[in-house]
């Protein structure tokens, strides 16, 4: 087998090995029914066996409640960024967000288009290298809901808490940090997550809502933005993404085999601290653009004191295997996605490499 690259892209993302070998070893033949899963109906008892078994893995994994439904739906995270509001966004109520920077940004422009909208709080003033000061949020009287972003992939920070928003119904935004810590989905009235960064490759789309959020949506929007459409049909009203969901259930399991989330949690403590140790200690060389309390276990973002020494260390890191260090365009730096699946190996690595280049340029 060629050699595996150290994979830091913030997704599509590094999947684990014995993932991929799964998949390639079950690809031509599923289970002895002579066909993939991918030229198999989506209608057929093995595949409606794959669809809910990702259901009751994630349900297990996150301790979902079962007054909770669990929909597989298409159009990524940023389709949830227009049908959270087509849904739960009603004429006289306001939809509340938290900015947090770029994702949280894209969110509420979608829900602007549907209806009012406010900023409960924001860290835009610090250029978003923090998650704001919960007790500054202000949540207007007839708020329908607040959505926050609990990672922002792009600056790289992550909530340690989640607002208290009492009778108000909190929606969150997981795209890149779902199953990577336990959080306590009741507090949530609904959880989105793309799949591509921690459960799996692109296609399947995530949601997770108590019952009552998805099962009376609005008539007038079209049926497949209807949550009710989804919930109702237990998310085959039309055709899934079934492979996608199919690698998704891989994942879970290995989540599992891991010995679930919080083990999973600590993996991801381990590998971080060795990279936000490195910039630590590297006396200003490196300089994380996150404020440490709000610093992520998923996307590591750091600058170097001048442009051209960053460009250098991305030319080098590529020239020793590491993929997807640069920084997002909209941003600049670099950063380091360290999902679920990225080796410790990969980690311990990368700290090296980067403790070798300020030797040689500090
Ligand atoms: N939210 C967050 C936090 C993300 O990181 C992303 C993708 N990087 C999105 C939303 C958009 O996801 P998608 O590309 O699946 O629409």
């Amino acid at each position: 087998m060629t050699k595996r690259a150290y994979n830091f892209n913030a997704g599509p993302a590094a999947l684990p090995l014995e993932v991929l070998q799964q998949g390639q070893e079950e690809f031509i033949n599923f289970l002895d029914s002579g066909m993939s899963i991918m030229e198999m109906s989506h209608r057929s008892p093995i595949y409606e066996q794959v669809h809910n078994e990702v259901q009751s893995l994630l349900r297990e994994l996150m301790g979902i409640p079962d007054s909770y439904k669990i929909l597989l739906l298409q159009g990524g995270a940023s389709t949830q960024f227009a049908m959270v509001p087509m849904n739960l966004l009603p004429a006289g109520k306001v939809g509340a967000y938290v900015m947090t920077g770029s994702w949280s940004e894209k969110a509420i422009k979608e829900a602007q288009l549907f209806g009012e909208t406010a900023v409960a709080a924001s860290s835009e003033a610090d250029k978003f290298n923090r998650i704001p000061d919960l007790s500054a949020i202000k949540l207007p009287d007839n708020a329908a809901y607040l959505h926050v972003t609990s990672n922002e992939t792009i600056e790289g920070t992550q909530y340690q808490t989640f607002p208290d928003t009492g009778d108000v119904t909190l929606i969150g935004d997981m795209s890149s940090d779902i199953m990577s810590r336990p959080v306590d989905v009741s507090r949530f009235g609904m959880i989105y997550a793309g799949a591509q960064k921690n459960l799996g490759p692109s296609g399947v789309t995530i949601v997770i809502a108590r019952e009552d959020m998805v099962l009376a949506s609005p008539k007038n929007i079209p049926t497949m933005m209807r949550y009710e459409t989804h919930a109702k049909n237990n998310s085959l009203y039309n055709t899934p993404p079934s492979f996608s969901v199919y690698l998704a259930g891989l994942m879970l399991k290995w989540v599992k085999a891991k010995g679930g989330v919080a083990d999973i949690e600590k993996i991801n403590r381990d590998k971080t601290r060795l990279i936000y140790d490195t910039i630590d200690q590297s006396g200003g060389f490196y300089r994380g653009f996150a404020d440490q309390g709000s610093r992520s276990l998923m996307n590591i973002t750091f600058r170097i004191h001048t442009e051209e020494l960053e460009k250098q260390f991305v030319k080098e890191s590529e020239a020793h295997g590491f993929v997807g260090l640069k920084g997002h365009r909209s941003v600049g730096g670099l950063r380091a996605s360290t999902y679920n699946a990225v080796p410790m190996e990969s980690c311990k690595a990368l700290a090296d490499f980067m403790a070798d280049f300020q030797k040689r340029n500090g």
